[in-house]
């Protein structure tokens, strides 16, 4: 079996955990009714995308 020969140092621990802090996911005002949107999306509340509508929100 593979064993690690030497045990891993607080710093190299806290360097490889200096990539694991999550991210918050980005979300942005939609321009056509101000509902946050994420950003590059489609806006589910109203279904603009870039000034014009994509999807037809009634019925
Ligand atoms: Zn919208």
């Amino acid at each position: 079996m593979a064993v690690p020969k030497r045990k891993t140092s607080p710093s190299r621990r806290g360097m490889r955990r200096a990539h694991d802090a999550l991210t918050v996911d980005a979300f942005q005002e939609c321009p056509n009714c101000g509902e946050l949107k994420r950003p590059h999306n489609l806006c589910t509340a109203c279904g603009h995308y870039n000034g014009r509508e994509i999807l037809s929100t009634e019925g």
